[in-house]
């Protein structure tokens, strides 16, 4: 008897069973290989655009996806640097094969979670409310909450050309029974599909004719923990699809699943096949391609930008004719599977099912693609199965908080109709979500549940506390023109005529901090006297100082709306007695039953207008 079952040890199933022991839960991680825990399916790579804000926020709540990333970098970059703060997103290339063994070491350094090598088929449900779960060895195991990550294997089936297996990740069984009996329980069920790209023999690329793309020399990390920041020297390689590959690849189109109608799931829109983009952008002529590492120790390398499920024979002729891939073996080929996931507009804003109590779905199940989102989910999904264990009160996170907040609420409110990928895009509070102040956001609120645990709470606290010391000097401090006028000479700056306070100097934007403080001695040897990362202090300070006006601007809005999208919507409101609201916005009540005024006013179809009648009535 458990407190918290958790089906499948993938990206959300690793942070969901986590978290559950962490916070005290008797945790039982049910996987199907042992493995190939938090195993990448697809690229080795953790981050990228809004992904690294989802991991570091991950890290600021207590969970592990940041810490495994760290201990398994072999590059890193901080994405769109050129571009404002908010755009800002940390990037690593990872050893494949020491992330899955790191997460590994995680789990099982944590007494609180036992392990069970096993597919589960079925589950045992009493009362419209889950007790436990039966496994294709028909072992029987009962708990008080369950937490469902089967990511890609729910009827898997995978697509290579003609050729039609089932399994869950190629080499891999799939899993079955779960949809079947989910189905007949009333649950709606969807077909997705995904791709990933040849895996190829390092010994056989021509690097010589390819770009190399380094790291950042600094180097970096996700994790909030870390001291220093990581730099290692793996690099990528680019090269570029031509007129020839096109054609090539169109040779095998007769025999593609996804042109001839065999695959039926909806695609990743933003994850294109190879296939995909050159009959959508058929007027290019070529197509980037990465070459990743797939680790520090093995020659293999993962081609990112050219998933397929062309026939094995065109994949191979289509690489021959690249740029540098002249002689490429391919170790193993591309192949796209289709997969069942549950529109989760089932789901509670705490990943519980509506359906059935105590009973928790996270990570690619519920429609959404990506290592990230589904860690993101995963760890919402462990807290909240213990919460309910426990009956505690649901942990939940908003829009205005953090990017994990917003992938829930537009899963949950707006639903998916194709798989789910995070972007700064789908934020309204970007400038509030940076990946710098994750843990200044979010590390109290874990630490009030007891997840983020003394070191890294005590670590944020330290980390405000001197950034308000450096702030405060700077306001404080007025600098004389001969102190800093070569400076600002030097930075085509005008000079100054009398003493300012070095704020005003601070907020130019031209000026970077760390110049500043390399200048003006008394701050730099202030920012040597704190205990916490230089680096981190001045990069965040310098965006909240320069950014300040966006930053306002947000809070304001996010409080104002805040204020009123946290009233509750009590259960069993009758919205047809509401004959002011217009019919859509009444059906998309009805069917999304949402919680909060916060989230009526996000489903699709539902008005500002229906939202102003459902205050008022709310108000009587
Ligand atoms: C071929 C392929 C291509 C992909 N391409 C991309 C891409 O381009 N971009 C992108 O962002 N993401 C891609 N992904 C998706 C990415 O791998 C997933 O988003 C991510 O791994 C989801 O994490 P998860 O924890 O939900 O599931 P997974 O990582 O799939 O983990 C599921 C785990 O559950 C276990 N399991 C399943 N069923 C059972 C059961 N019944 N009993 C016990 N254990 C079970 C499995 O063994 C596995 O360990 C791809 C995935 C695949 C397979």
């Amino acid at each position: 008897m458990y407190d918290v079952i958790v089906v499948g040890a993938g990206h959300a199933g690793s942070e969901a069973a986590s978290a559950a022991a962490i916070l005290g839960s008797k945790v039982l991680l049910i996987t199907m290989d042992m493995t190939k825990i938090a195993q990448m399916s697809c690229n080795p790579a953790m981050g990228g655009i809004a992904k690294g804000q989802i991991i570091r926020e991950i890290d600021a709540l207590g969970g592990f996806s940041g810490i495994v990333t760290d201990r398994s970098m072999i590059q890193f970059r901080m994405l769109n640097r050129s571009k404002g703060p908010a755009m800002w997103s940390p990037r690593a290339q990872c050893d494949r094969f020491i992330f899955s063994l790191e997460w590994r070491k995680v789990l099982e350094s944590n007494k609180n979670i036992d392990f069970w090598q096993d597919s589960v088929n079925e589950l045992i449900i009493k009362r419209k409310a889950i007790a436990g779960v039966r496994t294709r060895l028909g072992v029987e195991f009962f708990s008080k909450t369950v937490v469902l990550t089967n990511g890609t294997f729910e009827n898997g089936i995978i697509h290579i050309g003609k050729t039609k297996l089932k399994g869950g990740r190629i080499s891999e069984s799939p899993s079955k029974g779960i949809s079947s009996q989910l189905y007949d329980l009333g649950f709606e069920v969807g077909r997705m599909k995904t791709g990933t790209p040849a895996r190829i023999d390092g010994r056989t690329i021509n690097f010589n004719v390819l770009e190399e793309q380094k790291g950042d020399i600094e180097g970096g990390n996700f994790s909030f923990l870390a001291r220093e920041k990581i730099t290692t020297n793996k690099s990528c390689y680019i090269t570029y699809t031509n007129k020839k590959v096109h054609d090539v690849l169109k040779e095998g189109f007769q025999d593609s699943p996804l042109y001839n109608g065999t695959i039926k799931g909806i695609g990743p829109r933003y994850c294109p096949s190879i296939e995909d983009k050159i009959v959508t952008f058929s007027e290019r002529d070529k197509h980037q391609l990465f070459l990743e590492p797939e680790g520090e120790n093995t020659i293999e390398y993962y081609i990112n930008g050219f998933a397929s499920s062309l026939p094995l024979k065109t994949q191979l002729k289509a690489l021959r004719n690249i740029s540098g891939l002249e002689k490429v073996n391919i170790f193993r080929p591309g192949y796209a599977i289709e997969y069942d996931y549950y529109p989760p507009t089932q789901l509670r804003y705490s990943l519980e099912t509506r359906k059935i109590k105590n009973l928790f779905f996270a990570g690619q199940i519920n429609g959404t693609t990506g290592y990230e989102e589904a860690g993101g989910q995963g760890l919402m999904a462990g807290i909240n199965a213990h919460n309910r264990a426990n009956n505690l009160e649901e942990f939940i996170l908003n829009r205005d908080e953090s990017y994990i907040g917003v992938l829930i609420d537009d899963l949950v409110s707006k639903g998916v109709d194709e798989p789910y990928r995070m972007f700064t895009s789908r934020a309204e509070y970007r400038i509030l979500l940076r990946q710098d102040n994750c843990d200044e956001r979010l590390t109290r609120k874990a630490h009030e549940i007891g997840l983020a645990k003394g070191n890294r709470y005590d670590l944020v606290n330290k980390k405000i506390r001197e950034k308000e010391a450096i702030i405060k000097f700077l306001e404080d401090y007025s600098i004389e023109p001969q102190e800093i006028n070569i400076f600002l000479e030097k930075n085509r700056e005008s000079v100054i005529k009398q003493k300012v306070k070095l704020i005003d100097i601070a907020k130019r934007p031209q000026i970077s901090l760390k110049e500043l403080s390399d200048t003006v001695n008394s701050f730099k040897q202030l920012i040597e006297s704190m205990s916490s990362n230089a680096d981190d202090l001045t990069e965040s300070i310098e965006i909240e100082l320069k950014y300040s006006g966006y930053i306002e601007r947000e809070k304001q809005i996010a409080n104002k709306i805040s204020r009123l999208g946290r009233i509750k919507i009590y259960k069993g409101l009758d919205y047809n007695k509401m004959t002011s609201i217009s019919t859509e916005g009444r059906q998309k009540l009805i069917s999304k039953k949402p919680e909060t005024i916060g989230q009526a006013s996000r489903i699709p179809g539902v008005s500002p207008s229906d939202i102003s009648v459902l205050l008022v009535h709310i108000g009587r």
